[in-house]
C-alpha cells in the first residue's frame, strides 16, 4: 500500500538526535491521522557512529522504519537522493535528523500541500545557535545564487520541505551527478509556496557539514544553475585586454615619440602578474564546470546501497547450478 507521506532522514553521525527524532517524529505523524499511514525512510550517509545501529533498532521495533544504508559518505544530497529514489509516499518530507529542523512543523506544511501545492519549503525566519560566520556564508551565497541565476532559488530555505509524488518523479529523472535540490526543485516550478520558522540549534551531535562541503555544495549550485561566473571569466579577459591595448599603445608612444624610454621592471612585472592572475581565475572557472562535465559524462551510479529493508532490485549473487 502506498503510504500518504514518506520522511527522508539523512543521518551522518547523528547517533546523540535519533531517539529523540523518532519519537517526535512519530508523534507528529500519528497526530495527523493520515488513512494510507505514513514511513521514515532514515539514510545512513556512511555514519561512523552508532547511528547504523540505532536506526536498525527503530525498524526492529516500529514497522514504519525503513532504512537505506550506503556504502560509504556520498553526502547529504546523494543521501536525499537516495531516499527520494526508494521512498514510496504520495508526498514526501525532506528533514534533517538534528532537530534543526522542527517536526511539528511538517503538520503546516502537510495542510499547505493538500491545499494544492507541489512544493512547500520551510522558510527560515532566524538561525539560533549556529556560528556568525556560517550565517554570513550562508546569507552571502543565497543572496549571490538568487542574483546569479535565472531560476528563483528562494533565499534562507534549506532542503526541509513537502514535495508531491510528481515533483519526486520529476527529480528522479533530473540525472546530474551533482546534486542542489533546492535549486532542482526550483527549476521544475509547479505551484509552490512555502512556510516560516525559526531554525533551532543542532540538538546535539555536531555538523557534518564541514566548510569543504559546503563550499562544494555551494559551488554545485552556482555552476548548475548559472553561466554568469564563465560570463565574467570573458568579461574580466575583455576587460584586462583592453587596459594592456592603451599600455602598449603608451609603450610605443614613450618609446618612438617621446624618445624617453626607461626599461620599465615594474610596469613589467605589474602586467605579467596581473594577466596571468586573471587567466588563472578564468582557467581555475572553466575548470570548476568541466570537472562537473566529465562528472556527468561518466555516468557513475550517484550512490550504492549496502544494505535496505525497503523493496529494490534483487542483486543478490548468483548462485551456481552445478
Ligand atoms: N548529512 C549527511 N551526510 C553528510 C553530512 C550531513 O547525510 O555528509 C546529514 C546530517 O546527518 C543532517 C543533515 O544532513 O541530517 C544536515 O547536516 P548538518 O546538520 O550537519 O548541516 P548544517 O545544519 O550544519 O548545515
Ligand atoms: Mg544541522
Amino acid at each position: 500500500m502506498t503510504p500518504d507521506i514518506s520522511v527522508i532522514i539523512p543521518i551522518y553521525n547523528e547517533g546523540s538526535n535519533i531517539n529523540m527524532l523518532h519519537s517526535r517524529l512519530s508523534t507528529v505523524m500519528q497526530g495527523l491521522a493520515l488513512p494510507n499511514g505514513f514511513e521514515f525512510v532514515f539514510v545512513n550517509d556512511g555514519s561512523k557512529d552508532n547511528s547504523l545501529f540505532l536506526v536498525r533498532s527503530l525498524a526492529d521495533a516500529d514497522p514504519m522504519v525503513r532504512y537505506i544504508d550506503l556504502s560509504r559518505n556520498f553526502g547529504h544530497q546523494i543521501a536525499v537522493s537516495a531516499g527520494l529514489d526508494l521512498a514510496r509516499g504520495k508526498a514526501v518530507v525532506i528533514i534533517d535528523a538534528d532537530l534543526q529542523d522542527p517536526p511539528e512543523l511538517i503538520v503546516p506544511l502537510y495542510h499547505k500541500l493538500k491545499e494544492g501545492y507541489e512544493v512547500v519549503y520551510a522558510k527560515r525566519r532566524s538561525r539560533e545557535g549556529e556560528s556568525v560566520a556560517k550565517k554570513f556564508t550562508a546569507k552571502l551565497f543565497y543572496r549571490i545564487l538568487a542574483r546569479i541565476t535565472n531560476i528563483e532559488i528562494p533565499v534562507d530555505t534549506g532542503d526541509f520541505r513537502i514535495i508531491s509524488r510528481k515533483v519526486v518523479e520529476a527529480l528522479r529523472q533530473m540525472p546530474e551527478q551533482n546534486k542542489f535540490l533546492r535549486g532542482q526543485i526550483s527549476w521544475i516550478g509547479y505551484r509552490q509556496t512555502f512556510v516560516e520558522y525559526d531554525r533551532s540549534e543542532r540538538a546535539g551531535g555536531e555538523t557534518g557539514y564541514t566548510y569543504r562541503k559546503m563550499i562544494r555544495l555551494a559551488l554545485d549550485g552556482i555552476t548548475a544553475f548559472s553561466d554568469a561566473p564563465l560570463k565574467a571569466a570573458t568579461l574580466m579577459g575583455f576587460g584586462v585586454s583592453i587596459i594592456a591595448f592603451f599600455v602598449m599603445l603608451y609603450t610605443l608612444y614613450s618609446k618612438f615619440i617621446l624618445h624617453d624610454y626607461q626599461p620599465g621592471w615594474p610596469s613589467l612585472m605589474i602586467s605579467i602578474l596581473f594577466l596571468g592572475g586573471v587567466q588563472l581565475v578564468a582557467v581555475g572557472i572553466i575548470g570548476e564546470y568541466v570537472s562537473r562535465l566529465s562528472a556527468n559524462v561518466r555516468r557513475r551510479p550517484l550512490y550504492l546501497i549496502a544494505d535496505t529493508n525497503l523493496p529494490q532490485i534483487d542483486n543478490s549473487p548468483i548462485e551456481s547450478t552445478n
